[in-house]
């Protein structure tokens, strides 16, 4: 039976544990201190911890021991570090690197193309490194995890300074309040925050927000270049609905959409549908909700 690698610096990965159970015992990987607590698998193989080595270094280690193993199917969560990691792997493993991937099953891949207007099927018969979105937490009890090789390249950090909020975890977020091109001013964002805190939601964007503007942080986007999620609730707020936002979106259970111009394409994919100006509806589902 092939053995299942997972490589992660968190403990969400629901996603990635479910597509490796599918192929065999699972052994996760984790790196650094806040990989902790991982539940549901056979292995744990801890690497980096208190260390002060950016945990991209690390590759030698995750590479020593997929290498040891002969490991030929690879996961790796769809976070900066993993990705690192996951091409890293992949070349030293020469196996193929399937980025984004969608779903998985047994030697096939479903990978997003074309800004989400096609969805490629790729076979790896012979084994892949295969980067998803990783998921919420595995509920259960903690793998006692064992330490694996610390050999990393020579790097190490030398400050850290908080900037503003921390990560978003969009993978995991039961709930969405997602913002567009429909907001005038970085302040107005406010009008948002007041409704995720509202609605107990996480606040994402369209990619205009994040990388043209810049006033949320990348891992805050959605779509095909940015984050794939599948919440209970994604709200979207003057966000036009292109294909390119939709398909990082579409597997979320209820849409609700915001938006002033009737024939806006996201009313396409929505289940609930306001036409109407998001300075006015979204301060009055605010007030609705407290
Ligand atoms: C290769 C490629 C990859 C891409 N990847 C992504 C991606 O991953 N994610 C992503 O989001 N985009 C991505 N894009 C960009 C994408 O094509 C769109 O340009 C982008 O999603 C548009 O963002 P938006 O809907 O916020 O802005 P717009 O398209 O400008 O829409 C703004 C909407 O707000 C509405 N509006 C304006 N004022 C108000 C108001 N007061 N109240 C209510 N509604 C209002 C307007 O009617 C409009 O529908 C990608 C593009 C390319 C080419």
């Amino acid at each position: 039976m092939t053995n299942a690698w997972i490589i992660t610096t968190s403990n969400q990965i629901a996603s990635l544990v479910e597509a490796a159970r599918a192929i065999g015992p699972v052994t996760v990987i984790a790196l650094g201190d806040e990989a902790t607590g991982i539940a549901g698998v056979d292995r744990v193989v801890t690497i980096g911890r208190g260390s002060n080595a950016p945990l991209e270094a690390f590759a030698p280690a995750v590479n020593a021991v997929l290498e040891a193993a002969g490991a030929d199917i690879v996961f790796a969560a769809n976070r900066p570090v993993e990705r690192v990691l996951a091409g890293a792997v992949a070349a030293r493993l020469g196996l193929p690197l399937i980025n984004g991937a969608l779903r998985v099953s047994a030697g096939e891949a479903e990978v997003s193309r074309f800004g989400g207007l096609t969805q490629e099927s790729i076979s790896f018969p012979g084994g892949a490194v295969v980067v998803l979105e990783g998921g919420a937490p595995v509920e259960g009890a903690e793998v006692a995890p064992e330490a694996g090789s610390e050999e990393h390249y020579g790097a190490s950090v030398s400050a850290v300074e908080a900037a503003g909020s921390g990560p978003a975890n969009l993978a995991a977020a039961r709930r969405i309040v997602a913002a567009g091109r429909g907001f005038k001013a970085e302040e107005d964002l406010q009008i948002a925050r007041d409704l995720a805190a509202a609605l107990g939601a996480e606040l994402a964007c369209s990619r205009p927000l994040a990388e043209g503007t810049a006033w949320l942080s990348k891992d805050r986007y959605v779509g095909v270049s940015g984050m794939h999620v599948a919440p209970d609730l994604y709200l979207a707020a003057g966000i036009s609905g292109q294909v390119q936002h939709t398909s990082g979106m579409s597997d979320s259970k209820v849409v609700v959409a915001v938006n002033s111009d009737a024939n806006a394409p996201i009313f396409e994919v929505a289940d609930y549908g306001i036409v109407g100006d998001l300075y006015d509806v979204l301060p009055a589902i605010t007030a609705a909700l407290s």
